[in-house]
């Protein structure tokens, strides 16, 4: 059964998508603000979050801020609720990692038939992301954050590091991330391997570290 939390402080509403929502075979969860929400997350394994933006106290933007800083909660899809005329309020949620939205008023068929394609995309939110300490690459947008920050990486170091990031702790081998990344013949020297390397690991700064050279077979990412 899917759990759903459904934080929105108008209790009309937030009755009407409970007794929806089970009468879809899905369980409801009810928060009445952001707060409420985020000690349910712990206490439930929630697979998607309806967040009505404007509530009171901590606002719908700031509890998501919060649950995306949070990898243990990756995997959770959230659906924003809100008005209509919150349009910039709606493109700041999704920017910063709502799935979906709709707009209030909103047909409960709609939602629902959402909510389903949602829960349906199986991992959707974590295929993409990948992290490893204080690493985390989107493989969507094409970003990587360290600590925080925005790093650009060139494209061929992004696709280095997702190599890496993909297999983390392994050893990959010199060929065959000549292979994959530079569709390797002759021409490619394996220096080029290692200047991207050596780029790579300042970009990183201290998280660079863990790119480490595993004699005769080519490079690993270290997990400690
Ligand atoms: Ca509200």
């Amino acid at each position: 059964m899917h759990a759903i939390l459904i934080i929105e402080d108008e209790p009309e509403i937030r009755e009407l998508l409970a007794y929806n929502i089970s009468k879809k075979g899905w369980q409801p969860l009810q928060a009445e603000n952001a707060n409420e929400g985020l000690i349910l997350l712990e206490q439930h394994p929630v697979e998607l979050v309806l967040l009505d933006l404007m509530l009171p106290g901590l606002k719908g933007v700031d509890f998501l801020r919060i649950l995306r800083s949070q990898e243990e909660h990756n995997l959770i899809r959230v659906m924003v609720l809100s008005a209509l005329s919150e349009e910039e309020r709606i493109v700041e949620a999704l920017k910063i990692g709502a799935d979906d939205y709709v707009t209030k008023p909103f047909s409960i068929e709609v939602l629902l038939a959402r909510m389903g394609s949602l829960l349906s995309r199986g991992r959707g939110k974590a295929e993409h992301l990948l992290s490893l300490g204080k690493l985390r690459l989107d493989l969507k947008n094409h970003s990587l954050e360290v600590e925080g920050k925005p790093i650009k990486l060139t494209l061929k170091e992004f696709e280095l590091l997702t190599r890496f990031m993909q297999q983390p702790g392994q050893a990959l081998k010199r060929d065959d991330l000549l292979d994959q990344i530079w569709d390797y013949d002759a021409e490619v020297q394996t220096r080029t391997l290692d200047a991207h390397i050596a780029s790579l690991r300042r970009k990183l700064g201290r998280e660079g570290q863990r790119i480490q050279s595993r004699p005769k077979v080519g490079y690993g990412l270290d997990l400690n």
